[in-house]
């Protein structure tokens, strides 16, 4: 049994802090919103009264926040309340500079680190299904996984520090502009009288086969688990694509890489976002799509 902190019990981390109070370990956690604590609490964590206070004898801290700048924070509060020989490990969505940054500062600490973004959304958090993409030296890496295993059942160590982030966004932007190509060819499918199953059952069998189409079809009917058999309702939010398809195109630009088809999936999701739908589902882009038609 392992001493873990763990900060940040939103969507995703209150679930993966539970699955390390069910795994055996002891948590203690901290967030700034009260009904995520009390929620931890009931989950069977001890809920101390700051970051700081959270770290202090813990043999591993976890952090699950929104974005860089919380994680910099943060880890710039925690670091050096560590015991020594801990680990500390990032497992939310953020930009490759700041979690370089985050790594460089746990260095600068003696202290182990490790950023571990992942795949598999809520529904993953809480089955302990997750993949992890981590980022961080051979030790560190060695010393993570262990206890990643107990929230997620894919644990891939991608490189040094930062590349479990460049793994996270390049897979996003896969995802994102692949479900916009599967929404257009639906969208053209309807235009053409070709009915949903047919292009479903030929697509999914030929070489447009590819994940969007054939877990998360973005329409109602051939995936029965799909979100477009349930209103669109997340799932993984557009949103939050928006988020990661914009970690994409900063990096590409910060990097000098090319990606046309990425810049322009971050502009449709933008849109979409902006007309109020940042909290359906992003398979629900093919809305979007069909509302395109004779413009
Ligand atoms: P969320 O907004 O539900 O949770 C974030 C939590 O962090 C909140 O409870 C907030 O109060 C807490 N927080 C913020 N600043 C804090 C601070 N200084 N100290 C303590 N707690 C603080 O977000 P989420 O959906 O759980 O996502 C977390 C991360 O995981 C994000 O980076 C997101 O991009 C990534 N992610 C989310 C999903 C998903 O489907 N929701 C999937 C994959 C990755």
């Amino acid at each position: 049994m392992a001493s873990i902190a763990f900060i940040g019990l939103g969507n995703m981390g209150g679930p993966m802090a539970a699955n390390l109070v069910r795994a055996g370990h002891k948590v203690i956690a901290f967030d700034l919103v009260e009904a995520s604590k009390n929620q931890a609490r009931s989950d069977g964590a001890t809920i101390a009264e700051s970051a700081a206070a959270a770290v202090k004898g813990a043999d591993t801290v976890i952090t699950m926040l929104p974005a860089g700048k919380h994680v910099v924070s943060v880890w710039t509060d925690v670091v050096p309340a560590m015991a020594k020989g801990a680990l500390i490990i990032d497992c939310s969505t953020i930009d490759v500079e700041s979690a370089k940054q985050a790594h460089a500062l746990a260095a600068r600490h003696g202290m182990a680190s490790v950023d571990a973004p992942v795949s598999g959304g809520t529904g993953g958090a809480k089955g302990a299904t997750l993949t992890f993409m981590c980022g961080g030296e051979d030790k560190a890496f060695s010393g993570a996984k262990p206890v990643l295993e107990n929230m997620g059942k894919k644990i891939v160590h991608c490189g040094g520090a930062g590349a479990g982030q460049a793994a996270k966004i390049c897979n996003n932007m896969i995802l994102g502009i692949s479900m916009i190509a599967v929404g257009e060819a639906f969208a053209l499918a309807e235009k053409l009288g070709l009915s949903h199953q047919a292009l479903f059952d030929v697509a999914s069998t030929s070489s447009g086969q590819c994940w969007s189409l054939t877990t998360y079809c973005p329409v109602p009917g051939p995936v029965p688990t799909s979100p477009a058999n349930n209103g669109y309702k997340p799932g993984f939010a557009s949103n939050l694509m928006v988020k990661d398809l914009t970690l994409a195109q900063d990096a590409a630009n910060a990097a000098g890489a090319a990606t046309p088809l990425g810049k322009h999936a971050q502009e449709i999701y933008k849109a979409f976002d902006a007309a109020g739908h940042g909290g359906v589902d992003f398979s629900g882009i093919i809305q979007h799509v069909r509302s395109l038609a004779g413009k």
